[in-house]
């Protein structure tokens, strides 16, 4: 019986959620629970419902429209010019793509950009465009999906690393406030 990982590799790891899971390995473990079909990943389109299909031995279904369509694979470019330096895009970067600290212009690292939009809503000046990886001259090919499922595991790991020390943190602060007996 195939598994969380065999599921996984499969799957084109852009981490756009647009499978409705928070990433490719959440919609991996949501078709083992038997609470997601095989055809709502758009970026892998039809060829990645063939292959859960071969996978589970199930027959090959259309793209489900409601998770979106397929298409080229994006790059995220930001115009420099019209950005603030207001870091908003980094945190919802699943592969930490764009660099940049506040009050500095940002840019997305195009060799590790994975197209997934996640950017985009967070602009609060709609200075990061989504244009067609191929038809940009002199940048490198999409990064591969091994590459970016590792750049998304230790995105992952640092913010529930940030996490944890807030919650330390203020747990701290809380106890310094509290009246002495
Ligand atoms: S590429 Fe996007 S839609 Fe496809 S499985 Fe991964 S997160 Fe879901
Ligand atoms: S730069 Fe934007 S489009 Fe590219 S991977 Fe990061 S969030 Fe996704
Ligand atoms: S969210 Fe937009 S304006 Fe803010 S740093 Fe990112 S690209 Fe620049």
């Amino acid at each position: 019986m195939p598994g969380i990982d065999d599921i996984d590799a499969l799957l084109p790891q852009t981490q756009c959620t647009r499978c409705g899971h928070p990433g490719c390995r959440p919609y991996a473990e949501a078709i083992v629970r038997g609470e997601a079909d095989i055809n709502q990943c758009p970026p892998g389109g039809t060829a990645t419902i063939a292959a859960l299909a071969r996978l589970l031995g199930r027959a090959p279904l259309p793209l489900n429209p409601a998770h979106g369509v397929h298409g080229p694979a994006l790059l995220a470019l930001i115009d420099e010019d019209a950005c603030i330096g207001c870091a908003k895009c980094l945190p919802p970067c699943p592969v930490d793509a764009i660099i940049g600290a506040r009050k500095y212009v940002h840019t997305v690292l195009t060799a590790l950009c994975t197209g997934c939009e996640l950017c985009i809503p967070a602009c609060p000046v709609d200075c990061i465009v989504m244009t067609p990886r191929r038809a940009t001259p002199d940048i490198a090919p999409a990064p591969e999906p091994g590459a970016n499922r590792r750049r998304f595991a230790a995105h992952t790991a640092r913010i529930a690393r940030r996490a944890e020390e807030r919650a330390r943190l203020l747990a701290a602060r809380k106890h310094q406030a509290a009246p002495r007996p």
